[in-house]
């Protein structure tokens, strides 16, 4: 992860975002294409990568099938696909939490071998330790790495000035709305300076206007760090929201079924026309896919 501080880090982020722009075609602003050109410098590379379950009731479940993505430095990838087809089970793979049952990842061309603090997953039930302060909650990655306390507090302090939490380092997690313990998340997540933030539903149990809002600083956060961000949401306006590409998975097994880039202009909001206009054509190839996860599950639930 380009660090804070780091005055070339804009620089390096617009150049490779506009390298992003260069590789899509653009028709009103979004672009669907059967063949996505690799960006120029991959930080994240899946190479057919498929994973299996053991399934109760009939043998194996195929989860994800042959997914080859292609995730280049600093971009913002949204993932959104049915319930059930596969994200949760992706985000794990990138993390190193779980094996792929065939198929690699890639992190800067080197293949992942398991869990890495070069990478990070936000959950949506965040695992916060309320029996810590919000700083002390912070400071939890740096303290088991071996750092010194004065150097953590530092840290600490400089990521929850980021999220707009400096004034709560010693609250306790319950003493905070939803959405500042999601800051917390995030503060403490980018404290560990991955290269590579995996966030898994981050805002779905939020209200409406706090998830505006963490909209809008994820964003900032974002253009700050030049962080590399893949981010699983089912909201497909949320996605456009936020994206830089938005990669659409088929119900069960999980394929990569469209990408489409997202070329319309920053600061987004999720009321733009353009937004609502391109969540629409999303959505009406995510129909389908929704349609069969609902098929399944009448099945399973007529004949189990
Ligand atoms: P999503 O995040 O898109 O809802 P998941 O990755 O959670 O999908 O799950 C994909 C499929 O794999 C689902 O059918 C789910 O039931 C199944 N699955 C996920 N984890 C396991 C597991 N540990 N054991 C067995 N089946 C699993």
């Amino acid at each position: 992860m380009h660090k804070l501080n780091n005055a070339t880090k804009l620089t390096d982020l617009s150049r490779v975002r506009s390298e992003h722009r260069r590789l899509g075609p653009t028709v009103a602003g979004v672009t669907s294409v059967a063949v996505v050109p690799r960006p120029a410098s991959a930080k994240l590379t899946l190479q057919k990568v498929s994973q299996r379950y053991q399934s109760p009731h009939n043998g194996q479940l195929l989860a994800l099938d042959n997914i080859e993505l292609s995730v280049g430095a600093g971009e913002f990838v949204c993932i959104v696909g049915p319930s059930g087809c596969g994200k949760s089970t992706l985000l794990h793979i990138i993390a190193g939490l779980t094996h792929p049952a065939a198929g690699e990842v890639f992190l800067d061309g080197k293949p992942v071998q398991g869990a890495g603090t070069d990478r990070i997953l936000i959950f949506q039930d965040l695992g916060l330790f309320p029996w810590l302060t919000v700083a002390q909650n912070v400071e939890f990655g740096m303290r088991m790495a071996g750092m010194s306390k004065n150097e953590r507090r530092e840290k600490a302090r400089n990521y929850l000035r980021l999220v707009h939490l400096a004034n709560f380092e010693d609250n306790y997690v319950h003493q905070l709305s939803g959405g500042m313990k999601q800051r917390v998340a995030l503060a403490r997540a980018l404290a560990t300076e991955p290269d590579v933030l995996l966030m898994d539903e981050p805002f779905a149990a939020l209200d409406a206007q706090t998830r505006d809002l963490l909209h809008d600083e994820l964003e900032r956060i974002w253009a700050e760090t030049g962080s590399t961000i893949v981010f699983v949401t089912h909201n497909v306006r949320e996605a456009v929201r936020l994206g830089d590409r938005v990669v659409l998975l088929t119900f069960r097994p999980g394929r990569v079924k469209t990408e489409f880039h997202v070329n319309l202009p920053r600061p987004r909001h999720l009321e733009d026309v353009d937004v609502a206009q391109m969540a629409r054509d999303i959505h009406d190839e995510l129909r389908d896919e929704i349609n069969k996860s609902l098929e399944a599950e009448y099945r399973h639930e007529t004949h189990p």
